[in-house]
């Protein structure tokens, strides 16, 4: 599907009003989720290397902060629009509901591909977006955080660009800095391990063993690479890997440490060789003969007519977004079950929170209590979206949508509407 004819945030409405349907509720109790609470546009003026001035459009949009404060990334890329922002902090205050965290939705944005600017050229932009949205984010507004091209670094310039204006320091305005100045331990493997945690219950509401299970992963990134060695670890069988440049098989289960280490390298799977592995399209990977599919990579990648020749009865959504409209329905058709992405990869803004908590409260979790709770908060949410499909006969995607909505209109519900 390409970006011209699908509108994220019609999606988002789509949706929103399929699982309202099934709640029973009526339009007055949830039109609010309909529109995002604010919008705010900057222009983002950065001096370049050469001399000149650049100006850049940026975005933070905050849906939902019925719930607490909004919470969501920063993204920046070249074909980012409003839409997108839009349905991406809508999706922000669903993933923050269904794990029952005390957040609402948000998610900026610049139109910039970072990798044409120099080091000095994106910090600048980066400090002179943070001061351009100052006025509504911070640690009780709006908490920004890494998505698609930016990181931990960048984050860390956020936070001292938000401290400096202030005057005095303040980690709790954005998650996943460095350790270094107040980031969590385990936050990096969060989103990872939180699949790990999800995969596990899927198999054991379904009767399969996790030990042995044949498994597929789209995408040896920060999040597939940690699924796949966690995964590894507990048992299962990863028999197809891939990543931008291609994929691997082996029948018998690929080695995931050693394919780890090579990636670690900075180098690529096409380059990959060892004895009994082969190498196979990344179509192949998602296609391949496997009970689990993990698809962890981009959004959009499971289209209709990959729908169609999917062999694994269960998908994990560790992307964002991985599955199409069209190709979500030939799924449930075809009777595959689909973990959907707000509840499979909300490990990330789990540790998140955790990670605010510990800035506002200026303590230090240990990395074993930050894993022990993120299993509790995800077997929970799993559960609760579980029944809660099973309630309405649905999917697990409604089940999820259900069980957010419900909560976020509750809260609207209680604090009434100022008049
Ligand atoms: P990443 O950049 O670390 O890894 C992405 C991986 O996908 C890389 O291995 C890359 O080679 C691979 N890839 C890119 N295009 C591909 C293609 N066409 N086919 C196969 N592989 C391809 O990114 P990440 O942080 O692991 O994020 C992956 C997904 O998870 C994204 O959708 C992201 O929005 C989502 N997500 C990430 C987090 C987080 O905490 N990092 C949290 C929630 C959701």
């Amino acid at each position: 599907m390409g970006k011209n004819t699908y509108n994220p945030y019609e999606n988002m409405l789509e949706v929103l009003d399929q699982a309202s349907n099934l709640l029973g509720l009526k339009e007055n109790e949830y039109i609010t989720l309909k529109y995002p609470e604010r919008e705010l546009k900057v222009s983002i003026p950065v001096r370049m290397d050469d001399g000149s001035v650049k100006v850049f459009e940026g975005y933070r949009v905050q849906h939902s902060s019925s719930r607490g404060p909004c919470k969501g990334g920063i993204r920046y890329h070249q074909d980012v629009d409003i839409d997108e922002v839009k349905a991406l902090a809508a999706w922000m205050s669903y993933k923050c509901a269904v794990v029952n965290i005390p957040f609402g939705g948000g998610k900026g944005a610049v139109k910039v591909n970072p990798k044409n600017l120099s080091k000095v050229e994106l910090e600048n932009l980066t400090r002179r977006y943070t001061a351009m949205i100052l006025p509504i984010i911070g640690p009780e507004r709006d908490i920004p955080a890494p998505d698609v091209n930016t990181n931990a670094e960048i984050m860390g310039w956020i936070m001292d660009t938000y401290s400096v204006i202030n005057g005095y320091t303040v980690p709790g305005v954005v998650t996943g800095k460095p350790i270094e100045i107040g980031g969590s331990l385990g936050r990096k493997e969060a989103t990872g391990r939180g699949v790990m945690f999800i995969t596990r219950e899927i198999l054991h509401r379904c009767g399969i063993p996790v030990i042995g299970t044949r498994m597929a992963i789209q995408g040896m990134g920060n999040v597939g690479g940690t699924a796949a060695k966690l995964l590894h670890n507990e048992g299962c069988k990863i028999v197809a890997v891939s990543d931008v440049s291609g994929g691997l098989y082996c029948n018998e289960g690929l080695d995931i440490n050693a394919i780890e280490a090579f990636l670690a390298q900075d180098k690529l799977i096409k380059d990959y060789d060892a004895h009994g592995v082969s190498h196979i399209s990344n179509e192949d990977v998602l296609k391949s003969e496997v009970d689990v599919l993990i698809p962890a990579a981009l959004e959009n990648q499971i289209n209709e007519e990959i729908a169609s020749q999917i062999k694994a009865g269960i998908i994990v959504e560790a992307a964002n977004g991985p599955t199409t409209v069209e190709a979500d329905k030939i799924l449930e058709r075809n009777g595959k079950k689909v973990v959907p992405d707000i509840l499979a990869n909300a490990g990330g803004v789990v540790v998140s929170y955790f990670e605010w908590v510990q800035n506002i409260q200026s303590l230090m979790w240990d990395e074993e209590e930050v894993n022990r709770t993120l299993e509790k908060i995800m077997i929970r949410a799993f559960n609760e979206v579980w029944d809660s499909a099973k309630s309405k006969n649905a999917t697990l995607r409604m089940g999820a949508y259900m069980v957010a909505i419900n909560r976020i209109v509750k809260a609207k519900k209680i604090r009434g509407l100022y008049m």
